[in-house]
């Protein structure tokens, strides 16, 4: 099957970075979002990230890609799309209530996929009439230079299927590895469970949030100390994924910290919000208590 229309459903985060990623290599792509707000912001991010990397790998190629992607409110202008990637809020609910309104509009043989993080990529495809044309499709933040993408086989999930998305992404230039459909799949249920200790360090009063950020930046030699990359991520998307893998896993060694949860009960949801365990609202980002 050739793929050349992509619908992205979701223009926040994820969603622009994905919509930037298929228009600069050349892909017809629409990018859907029920919030006209994130639409509109959607062009200037998108325009963005494209400048970044032409500035990172000093070609012009892919600037202004991203004026080609059209913008629309209505799933049903997704229709014509070779492949859907679905990248809305994570709400398992919500995805495959997505899923169910929009196989009615689509062609018989446009493949579906998900950019969820936790949530089963066979229970999603049951919702659908295609299971066999269904997978995971796992973009990683930030999209514009994270090489890596991890390909899910849902139970159903042909092998054409497969094979099909496999070609699209090493188009897009990305590594794919193969995963099976167990919650978190690899790099969310390591990075997501460290990320939950760290809050729980934190619950306990081991150390601070510096401290604790320091300790692995230096100590551990991450890029990010955990609570920041939680706040980058954003502390919903992080509580969604920890609920998952411990209903999905059975097994309390994956409980949600009650500090994560207070967070996003208070709203603190982290750079997207200007504040998490952070506070951005400053010129330099503070502990925010
Ligand atoms: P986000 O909150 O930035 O954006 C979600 C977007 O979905 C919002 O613009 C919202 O308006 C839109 N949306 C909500 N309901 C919708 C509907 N019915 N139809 C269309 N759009 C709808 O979230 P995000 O960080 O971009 O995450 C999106 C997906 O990507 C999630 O499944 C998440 O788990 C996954 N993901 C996130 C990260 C990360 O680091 N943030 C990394 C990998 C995968």
């Amino acid at each position: 099957m050739i793929i050349q229309k992509i619908g992205v459903v979701g223009a926040g985060h994820m969603g622009c970075g994905i919509a930037g990623a298929f228009a600069s290599s050349g892909y017809d792509v629409t990018l859907m979002d029920v919030d006209t707000k994130a639409l509109a912001q959607a062009t200037g991010n998108i325009a963005l990230q494209l400048d970044e990397i032409a500035a990172r790998e000093e070609t012009e190629e892919r600037r202004g890609a991203g004026a080609h992607i059209r913008m629309t409110p209505n799933l049903t202008d997704l229709g014509s799309s070779d492949l859907i990637v679905e990248a809305a809020t994570e709400n398992e609910h919500l995805k495959h209530k997505i899923f169910a309104d929009l196989t009615p509009h689509l062609k018989s043989e446009t493949i579906l996929t998900s950019n969820t993080s936790s949530f089963s990529i066979t229970r999603m495809a049951g919702v659908t009439d295609r299971p066999e044309q269904f997978m995971g499709l796992h973009f990683m933040n930030p999209v514009p230079s994270t090489k890596l993408v991890e390909l899910i086989r849902g139970i159903a999930t042909s092998r054409e299927t497969f094979e099909t998305i496999r070609s699209v992404v090493q188009r897009l230039g990305k590594t794919v590895v193969e995963l099976e459909d167990y919650p978190g799949f690899a790099v969310h249920r390591i990075m997501i469970s460290m990320i939950n200790e760290a809050v729980y360090t934190l619950h306990e009063g081991v150390g601070s949030v510096i401290d604790i950020d320091t300790s692995m930046r230096m100590g551990a030699k991450h890029p990010m100390g955990p609570l920041e990359l939680a706040d980058f991520i954003g502390l919903d998307t992080c509580l969604a994924i920890m609920n998952s893998l411990r209903d999905g896993l059975a097994d309390t060694k994956y409980r949600p910290c009650p500090l994560l949860v207070k967070y996003v009960e208070a709203g603190w949801l982290g750079r997207k919000v200007g504040r998490g365990f952070y506070d951005y609202r400053g010129k330099v980002p503070v502990p925010s208590r």
